[in-house]
């Protein structure tokens, strides 16, 4: 039996760009038109979409404007609003008083917990949401196109499988390139170092992502000292005040580090420890950040 999106056609092929590693492999694969993603049923999308929290190191906005220079196809930048003004005031984009960064808290019994992560859907999911159903014909306040779909594709590794998840959408087609051609993580390094030796191929993810690994944030340390030093200020105003305004929504006192502690000084030890004290980014489920 034919499915309903087998039965519909196309409107509309899109790349999610993280800007990350495996999206910007992904992003330069298709620019070259890899004869083995052709095969496999991925031409060229019509445009790839960043969506862009405006909190991502500076190294990253660097390397998204290199990487646009590279593609022939067109790169679309959305955005929800800014995430850093947001936090500060407690609010989300849409105004309502919540804290939508999963930051690591201890409550007064000494309990720890972790916030509910809506981040990713306030910033990466409903802006480029918004904008693909737009591109692809959709109308506000009308159901999508019957007989017609989007295809999304993702740049999710072999070896981060676990995170790939249908659409919310039923007119959203998620597909995996980097999957169907058995590309892991490593693989997307070993071929970006080949192609453009000696370039930098970062992670991307928020300055403050709680999400980081210790080695996401030694990187970010050592490949862009201000923005861990931003990372590490914002982690200390977290809990400066009770009348600070995430802690007037937030019950507890929030962290970056898994640890519940400054995020300075368990950074330093673990760089003390050295390479086997730290590990690796691979929390975020929605397949729409670190990638
Ligand atoms: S990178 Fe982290 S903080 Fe930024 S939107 Fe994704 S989960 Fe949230």
């Amino acid at each position: 039996m034919v499915s309903a999106m087998e039965a519909s056609t196309v409107a509309y092929r899109v790349l999610s760009l993280g800007a990350g590693v495996q999206s910007s492999v992904l992003a330069l694969l298709l620019a070259r038109k890899d004869s083995r993603l052709r095969e496999l049923g991925y031409p060229q999308p019509d445009e790839a979409v960043f969506a862009d929290t405006g909190w991502e190191p500076d190294y990253v906005y660097q390397h998204l404007d290199w990487l646009e220079g590279q593609l022939p196809y067109p790169v679309h930048r959305v955005s929800a609003g800014d995430l850093q003004a947001n936090l500060r005031k407690g609010r989300t984009p849409s105004g309502h008083r919540f804290v939508d960064v999963p930051f690591y808290v201890t409550n007064e019994d000494g309990k720890r917990g972790m916030l509910w992560r809506q981040c990713t859907n306030h910033y990466k999911i409903r802006p480029i949401t918004r904008h693909i159903r737009q591109r692809a014909g959709g109308q506000r306040g009308r159901p999508f196109p019957k007989g017609r779909h989007v295809e999304m594709w993702l740049g999710i590794s072999l070896d981060e499988h676990a995170r790939m998840k249908p659409s919310r959408e039923p007119w959203v087609e998620h597909r995996w390139p980097l999957i169907d051609r058995d590309m892991s993580r490593q693989d997307c390094l070993d071929w970006f170092a080949t192609e453009y030796p000696g370039r930098l191929l970062p992670r991307s993810a928020c300055v403050i992502c709680p999400y980081r690994s210790d080695k996401h944030w030694v990187e970010l340390k050592e490949t862009e000292p201000e923005g861990f030093q931003e990372a590490v200020d914002f982690d200390r105003w977290l809990r400066r005040s009770t009348r600070n305004p995430v802690r007037q929504v937030v019950a507890g006192r929030p962290y970056l580090h898994k640890s519940c502690r400054p995020l300075d000084t368990v950074i330093a030890e673990k760089e003390r420890a050295g390479p086997s004290a730290v590990d690796d980014f691979t929390n975020e489920c929605e397949g729409l950040c670190g990638v």
